[in-house]
């Protein structure tokens, strides 16, 4: 038996969420070998800089060759012609996952390249900040946050069992559904948090009323909050709107709905409605916090940086998607 859950991974892609699989592969001893492919000679240079594996590559067929895992790492909408390129070089009984945060499109565009040899089981580690690139990653990034494993139907069982053990090996906590269920929840919990935050962000900056310079000067309460999540990558969000349309769209329409009853409420000076609905969604930050999935310190405990925490040592805030 080797002491390693896989003999030879390869990382195509090397952005934060690749960056930081590479250091939990090198830190925790996951893997013999670790193949990294990127599209750009200066990526790749760097993660090289970085020792973030033991070869690299600019021909991501190359990367895959004899690779027993080998992992996406790259926007949703290039998955798929990455895929195509790597095919030919993919071996036998290999298992190919990737990290993207929308399931049903990964199945429609990487599933059709991929030789019948080999074992797909799409992924999505829900855990992320707002920074992006090689330098990005750090080892503690998947602990105590779940990852979704979305099998098809046909995928073979020991291979999901694997990927689920190397999941683990990182100190995720490890769920199975369908993508279709995914892309659902995702967009509740995620995909339409961050429009919001890209809309309210979009519009103060549009406002003629309000100057740019009074908007970053008080900025102090809500708004900075949203600008931190308004921050996120536009290539991975852009992405993520064209690829989860119809889930996004039905979660909007159920949103415009209330945020209609709650202009009404405004309106009409319903304070109960307003006192309601504001208790009740307290009970779910509560409920977050005892899930272990965020602080209760104050301003999520940002303002004093503890050590080993490093999106806190970086002045950044706690975990995205
Ligand atoms: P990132 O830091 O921006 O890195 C992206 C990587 O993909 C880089 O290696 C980049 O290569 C490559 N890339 C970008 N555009 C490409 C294209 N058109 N064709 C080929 N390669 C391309 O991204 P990330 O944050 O790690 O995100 C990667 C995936 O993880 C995305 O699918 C995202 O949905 C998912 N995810 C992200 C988070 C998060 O919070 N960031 C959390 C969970 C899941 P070069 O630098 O060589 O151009």
């Amino acid at each position: 038996m080797s002491e390693f859950l896989f003999e030879k991974v390869a990382l195509i892609g090397i952005g934060l969420i690749g960056s930081s699989i590479a250091i939990n592969i090198r830190e925790r001893g996951l893997a013999r070998e670790v193949a990294i492919a990127t599209r750009r000679e200066e990526t790749l240079r760097r993660a090289e800089e970085l020792r973030l594996g033991s070869s690299f590559h600019l021909d991501p067929a190359e990367a895959v060759r004899d690779a027993d895992l080998v992992i996406l790492c790259l926007p949703v909408g290039s998955c798929g012609a990455a895929t195509e390129a790597m095919a030919k070089g993919l071996k036998p009984g290999a298992i190919v996952t990737d990290v993207g945060s929308v399931k049903g499109a990964i199945v429609r565009d990487v599933g059709p390249h991929l030789p019948a040899h080999v074992h797909f089981v799409p992924g999505h580690p829900i855990a992320g900040t707002e920074q992006s690139g090689p330098d990005a990653g750090f080892l503690e990034l998947f602990e105590n946050r779940w990852t979704i494993l979305t099998p098809l139907p046909d995928t073979d069982e020991a291979a999901t069992e694997a990927l689920r053990r190397f999941w683990e090996a990182t100190g995720a906590m490890v769920e199975v559904m369908t993508p279709e269920h995914h892309d659902m929840v995702l967009a509740i919990v995620s995909h339409v948090p961050h429009l919001i935050a890209y809309n309210i962000v979009g519009t103060a900056a549009d406002l003629e009323t309000v100057t740019q310079s009074e908007v970053i000067k008080f900025s102090a309460s809500g708004f900075r909050d949203f600008t931190r999540i308004a921050a996120s990558d536009p290539t991975m969000w852009r992405d993520i709107f064209l690829t989860n349309r119809e889930a996004v769209l039905e979660m909007l329409s159920r949103f415009s709905e209330d945020l209609a009853s709650l202009q009404r409420a405004i309106r009409w000076a319903d304070g109960e409605a307003l006192f309601d609905l504001f208790t009740r969604t307290r009970a779910i930050r509560r409920s977050i916090v005892q899930a272990g999935q965020d602080t209760e310190e104050a301003n999520f405990g940002r303002l004093k940086p503890r050590r080993g925490d490093p999106w806190n040592e970086k002045g950044t805030t706690a975990p995205g998607e």
